[in-house]
């Protein structure tokens, strides 16, 4: 099917110019030319370590932060394919109501000024409905549908906790009836147990609006649970893509693989720095070629010079043929070695 959102070669370099505080310059490739496609009703995880430039891609493709290449294309309501990267705030404003955040913090998302019900009627205000009674109205079907009550819409932010909040954040995302929601770290501020009723009502909501996410987050055991698809991210690149089963069971990328290693139980959760072998390089100057070489134990010549494509690959997985992406020169090889497998 056609994808709701297509990312091509995203970029976003920052220039370092040093100065006064910092003795540092260069370029700093946040998101060096990213490429991902999400799908109608599908859940697409993105992964890495903190400092991959996952946040960035997310912020880039809602615009809170203008790409320096690269196009967003999104597949829009009345079916026309539009471009989001060159489009000026006033332009996009049409499809705003169809591309929705949920934030990660919901102590400081949601203005403590603001009863609950002003925040959720705030879209839909901003999108030009006027009529209070239509406000109203949709504002207490949303709070139900987050599970909470009428009667807490009169009530300000303060007066909830962490997973009550971030009910209220979600309920303020899709308001709008949205497409396409971007989460970035949509739980990970809230205890374990608040998170599985949270993630429960993200997947509930899915199904019942037809909903599209973008899932971003360093936890593997949210993703593993949310998502259908999951692209990892190493250093402003994805280095692999694949259906969530796979990924986890039968990862195919080095970086991959030694994620899934370092953590001996899924349920040991998020990816920690210090777990694979050596630092994450410096992302203003990261290491020439594959930027995973100085830490892949795969590791040729050939790696330390030529940066490798992300390319198409099939592998089986469950007796079935599973397409999948990979960045790495020498995929074939390492998935032959460590299997046993036949390449398709
Ligand atoms: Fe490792 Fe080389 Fe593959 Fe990079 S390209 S992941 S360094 S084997």
């Amino acid at each position: 099917s056609t994808p709701l959102v297509q990312v091509e070669s995203l970029q976003m370099h920052f220039s370092m110019k040093g100065g006064a505080f910092s003795r540092r310059q260069g370029t700093i490739k946040a998101v060096d030319g990213v490429n991902f496609k999400v799908y109608p009703n599908e859940t697409f995880g993105l992964v890495g370590e903190s400092g991959c430039g996952k946040t960035t891609v997310g912020r880039a493709i809602l615009k809170a932060m203008q790409p320096t290449g690269g196009k967003v294309l999104y597949n829009s309501k009345n079916g026309e394919t539009i471009d989001l990267v060159p489009m000026t705030n006033k332009e996009i404003r049409p499809y705003r109501q169809e591309i929705q955040m949920i934030f990660q913090d919901p102590y400081s998302s949601l203005s403590p000024r603001m009863t609950v019900q002003e925040i959720l009627e705030e879209p839909l205000r901003l999108a030009g409905h006027t009529n209070k009674d239509f406000l109203y109205q949709k504002a207490a079907e949303m709070i139900q549908q987050v599970g909470l009550r009428s009667s807490h819409l009169m009530r300000y932010p303060h007066a909830f906790s962490g997973g009550q909040r971030q009910r209220i954040g979600i309920g303020r995302a899709l308001i709008t009836n949205p497409r396409f929601i971007v989460a970035d770290e949509a739980v990970s501020a809230l205890d374990v147990s608040v998170q599985a009723q949270i993630l429960e009502i993200l997947s509930e909501l899915k199904a019942k609006m037809d909903l599209s996410f973008l899932f971003i987050s360093h936890d593997l055991s949210v993703v593993k649970y949310l998502c259908d698809r999951v692209g990892v991210m190493y250093l402003g690149r994805i280095v692999e893509v694949a259906d969530t089963d796979a990924l986890f069971k039968d990862p195919l990328h080095p970086y991959t693989e030694a994620l899934m290693h370092a953590i001996p139980d899924i349920n040991e959760r998020e990816i920690r720095s210090d777990i694979l072998a050596g630092e994450i390089p410096d992302a203003s100057n990261p290491p020439s070629g594959c930027a995973f070489h100085n830490r892949c134990k795969y590791a040729k010549d050939k790696c330390k010079n030529e940066v490798p494509a992300l390319r198409d690959f099939i592998s089986t997985f469950n007796g079935k043929e599973i397409f999948r992406q990979s960045a790495c020169h020498f995929v074939e090889e390492i998935y032959l070695q460590s299997n046993d497998k036949e390449i398709i």
